[in-house]
């Protein structure tokens, strides 16, 4: 009996390792605020491609808009996640610098390098836009057994020695979006920053605003641990938005002069106001936060100089590519961004994932980021 039950685990295990028309489990968006778990088929490998095996896994707040809030429109049955490191367990054959048993960072944002979105230097917009914007938004994500990667040779990295697999997981979106932020803006050497919103991608925010060479940082938010790390990262001053208007309280604390950039990665499309009237003509905003509710945002009038105040607002999806994702993991190696910082719970086993995505939906106070050791 022992002998049929080891033969048979052996077939199966076989099967999973060459792919034959096996399935997987994956966590999933059944419909807008619906989750579960599912059975889907293992994705194929393309010529291009790789596939990865997850070790370790991290749900994002872009998640939380996109199944409860419904941003990006209804889904059914799309794996979710977009962030993590793991194994590869086949490549295609014309993938070069990539091999079965290399550790790699997933990146959250996968764009097709070839496109001439990418050639105009918005590869997070080839193909339409956002569309660069691929795990759990238009092609199933990351929470699955396996894990389909597109244009494996431009959207890999390899994992450094040196980074543990969860702090490389900040590396898929955490590290690149914060950052990301602080060159929408475009920060420049001495300038006053308001960074609004200090959750995980707010915080790296404020890193990026040190490294271009900010002078001032006011960073907005109250979670007690993202306070800490936000003073951690250099910002010189926090401000509650729970205490009014953030306009007021900037315009109040730079005696009158506002700021010479801002940082949006958290609130709401009302947020853009406090934003223009806060900053100083030339200014700029960087929008990195994922606007999951409201119709449209307000420009006050008058304080965006009539129509004259050379106040700028670019809001952007993170880029993506492996060029980005190596020189980002030298920022850690090199010891200039440490985004271990921002974990602050661990779950182990594959099947953690709901609760993890749960305790970044329901946000407890002690929150920054959660991440999840699949093996
Ligand atoms: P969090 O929810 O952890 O952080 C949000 C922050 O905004 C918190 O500091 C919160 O304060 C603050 N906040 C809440 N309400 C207000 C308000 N009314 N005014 C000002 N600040 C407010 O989110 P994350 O850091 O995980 O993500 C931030 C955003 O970035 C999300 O919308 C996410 O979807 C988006 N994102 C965008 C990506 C891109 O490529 N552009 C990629 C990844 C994420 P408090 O301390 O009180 O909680
Ligand atoms: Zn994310």
């Amino acid at each position: 009996m022992s002998l049929i039950l080891g033969l048979v685990f052996r077939i199966t295990h076989y099967k999973i390792e060459s792919g034959e028309g096996t399935s997987m489990k994956a966590f999933a968006m059944l419909g807008i605020g619906k989750t579960g778990w599912i059975e889907k088929d293992r994705p194929a490998c393309g010529p291009l491609d790789a596939i990865v095996r997850p070790i370790v896994l991290a749900p994002c707040t872009s998640d939380v808009h996109t199944v409860w809030e419904g941003a990006v429109g209804d889904r059914h049955n799309l794996i979710l996640g977009h962030e993590g490191v793991g194994e590869v367990v086949e490549v295609g054959d014309y993938v070069k610098d990539f091999k079965p048993g290399d550790r790699v960072i997933l990146s959250a944002i996968t764009p097709d390098w070839n496109s001439l979105e990418a050639q105009a230097g918005f590869a997070m917009h080839s193909g339409g836009m956002l569309a660069g914007w691929k795990f759990s938004n238009i092609k199933d994500g990351v929470f699955a057994e396996f894990i389909h990667v597109n244009d494996a040779d431009g959207n890999l990295a390899l994992l450094p020695e040196g980074i543990e697999p969860e702090v490389g997981a900040m590396l898929s979106d955490m590290v690149p979006t914060g950052l990301h932020g602080s060159e929408l803006a475009g920060v420049q050497f001495g300038d006053t920053v308001c960074v609004i919103g200090i959750g995980p991608v707010g915080l790296m925010g404020v890193r990026g605003a040190v490294l271009r060479g900010a002078s001032h940082i006011y960073a907005v938010g109250t979670r007690p641990n993202c306070v800490a790390i936000a003073k951690e990262y250099g910002a010189t001053d926090i401000i509650s938005y729970k205490d009014g208007p953030l306009d007021k309280q900037i315009l109040d604390k730079t005696k009158g002069k506002g700021v010479d950039r801002v940082i949006i990665a958290g609130g709401t499309v009302d947020t853009f106001a406090e934003a223009i009237r806060m900053l100083k003509p030339g200014g700029s905003i960087g929008n990195i936060n994922y606007l999951g509710e409201g119709d449209f945002i307000k420009i006050p009038r008058a304080d965006w100089g009539v129509g004259m105040g050379h106040k700028t607002i670019t809001g952007g999806l993170m880029p993506g590519g492996r060029l980005r994702s190596e020189k980002l993991a030298a920022l850690v190696v090199a010891g200039r961004i440490d985004p271990a910082k921002l974990i602050t719970h661990r779950f182990e086993g594959f099947d953690q994932l709901e609760k993890a995505l749960m305790l970044m939906k329901d946000k407890p106070k002690d929150l920054i980021k959660p991440v999840v050791k699949i093996t």
